[in-house]
Parts: C-alpha cells; sequence; structure tokens
C-alpha cells in the first residue's frame, strides 16, 4: 500500500494536537503529537505513539515523566514550531506544572508517569498514569487532512 494513501486515509481522522515535554537534567524537550488517546479511567492512563526518529523516542524511554499539553486554536505556530516546521530557534516561556514544563494557555495540561511502553513498527507506543492535571478557557486547535482547523 502506497504510504501517501495511507497517511490521506489516517488524515480523515480529525484530532486534537498536543505538544509533548520531558526533561533530563533540566534540559526541556518538547515535541508536538495528534497520536494520543484516552485509554483507561481506572487507573487513568493516556498513550501516546512517538516516531523512532524522533529524538522524544529516547528522551521518554530515559525520562519516564512527560506532561502532555492540548493546544488552542490560536497555538497553530506552536504545533508547527514543535514539529520542528520553524526552522529559527526560539525562547519558549512554559508555564511549569507539579515541577514539568508545559505550553502556556494550552486547554488542558497533565503530568504523566510511563507505565509501558510497546514498540509497534517504526514507533513506541508510551502508556503512562496521568498524575495530575488541570484545564483552563479555550477552544481546541484541530489537524484534519494534514490541514489546521477551528471548531467553528
Ligand atoms: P525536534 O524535531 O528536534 O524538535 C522539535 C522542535 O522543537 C525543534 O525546532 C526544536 O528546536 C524545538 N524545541 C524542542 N524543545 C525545545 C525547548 N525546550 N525550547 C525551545 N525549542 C525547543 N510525530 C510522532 O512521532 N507522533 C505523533 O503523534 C506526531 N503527531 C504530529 C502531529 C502534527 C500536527 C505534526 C505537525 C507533527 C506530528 N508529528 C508526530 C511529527 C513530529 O512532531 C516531528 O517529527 C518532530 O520534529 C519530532 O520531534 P523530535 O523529538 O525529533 O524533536
Ligand atoms: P500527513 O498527511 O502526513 O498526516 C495525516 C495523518 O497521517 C496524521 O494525522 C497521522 O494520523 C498519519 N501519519 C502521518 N505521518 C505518519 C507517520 N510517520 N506515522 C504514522 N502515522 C502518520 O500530514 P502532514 O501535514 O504532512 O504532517 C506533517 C508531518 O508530521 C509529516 O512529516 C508527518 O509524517 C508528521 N506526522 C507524524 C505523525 C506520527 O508519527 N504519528 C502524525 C502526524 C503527523
Amino acid at each position: 500500500m502506497d504510504d501517501r494513501l495511507f497517511r490521506t486515509a489516517m488524515g480523515r481522522f480529525a484530532t486534537g494536537v498536543t505538544v509533548i515535554t520531558t526533561k533530563i537534567n533540566g534540559i526541556v524537550h518538547g515535541m508536538t503529537a495528534n497520536a494520543f488517546v484516552s485509554v483507561s479511567l481506572n487507573p487513568k492512563l493516556i498513550l501516546v505513539s512517538i516516531g523512532e526518529q524522533a529524538q522524544m523516542n529516547q528522551l521518554l524511554k530515559e525520562s519516564g515523566q512527560f506532561a502532555v499539553s492540548i493546544l488552542n486554536e490560536n497555538q497553530e505556530d506552536m504545533s508547527a514550531y514543535f514539529a520542528g516546521q520553524i526552522k529559527e530557534e526560539r525562547t519558549i516561556e512554559f508555564d511549569n506544572f507539579n515541577g514539568i514544563e508545559v505550553i502556556k494557555d494550552s486547554i488542558a495540561s497533565m503530568t504523566c508517569t510511563v507505565q509501558n511502553s510497546v514498540v509497534a513498527g517504526d514507533h513506541t507506543l508510551f502508556i503512562a498514569e496521568v498524575t495530575d492535571l488541570r484545564i483552563q478557557d479555550g477552544e481546541p486547535l484541530l489537524f484534519y487532512g494534514g490541514n489546521y482547523r477551528n471548531i467553528k
């Protein structure tokens, strides 16, 4: 099967957009991800799927902890930046939530501890327990057909 056809079909599944953050030796790393799933209520588990080529993959294996920030409708630029699509280096002013940096003004942020990781093809599924979360007002940024959308 053609890769482009697969991506086009998967792109028909509209999602929100998150930025995953983790910290090792005081250095914060962020990455845009839409492969985010709410998995279990008891215990409270989520899943993120991270490509084997992404720096984040190795970093999560080392840190075992990360945060997920769900972006608001005005944060397209933040999504593109943490996907490596904007080449200039920026100094990002994060919020600190329970010791982990999260994206300011995201509509939900959560801190997570990795419980299990499963290699699946060219990605790793990180299944993690949500240790704390907070929600803030706002509408979500959407990703559909390879483009950003708003809910209205
Ligand atoms: P890099 O590409 O090295 O870093 C990303 C960018 O963030 C770089 O510009 C870097 O300089 C900057 N950066 C990181 N940390 C900081 C910091 N602390 N301060 C300032 N700048 C910083 N890939 C997946 O594997 N899974 C997904 O679910 C997924 N979903 C995506 C959804 C969307 C909408 C998009 C656009 C991309 C998605 N990707 C996904 C692709 C992924 O975001 C990119 O491949 C990304 O570049 C891989 O990140 P990396 O860890 O290799 O980090
Ligand atoms: P696109 O058309 O590549 O993405 C549409 C959909 O295809 C995505 O929502 C995702 O479900 C799927 N997809 C894309 N690349 C994938 C991959 N490598 N592995 C598994 N599923 C994938 O949209 P785009 O605007 O060209 O994407 C921008 C960049 O971000 C591309 O380089 C793309 O590969 C990457 N991306 C990766 C993932 C992922 O790894 N899960 C998800 C979204 C986007």
